[in-house]
């Protein structure tokens, strides 16, 4: 079965913040974790990026 992943990812820490699955994490559930979970790099104005990620 075919699995999307969001995949958080910092460009100023070069790091990957977290993996979330599509199904339990729509996009604003996304935002909503980002603004949560991942505060600092939001606060410091890091550069977020979302990327999608297709699994099978
Ligand atoms: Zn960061």
């Amino acid at each position: 079965m075919m699995m999307e992943i969001r995949e958080i990812y910092c460009n100023n820490c070069k790091k990957v913040l977290g993996r979330y699955n599509v199904k339990y994490y729509p996009d604003d559930k996304i935002g909503d974790l980002i603004k949560s979970s991942h505060e600092r790099h939001v606060r410091e104005g890091h550069e977020i990026e979302i990327r999608r990620i297709k699994k099978s």
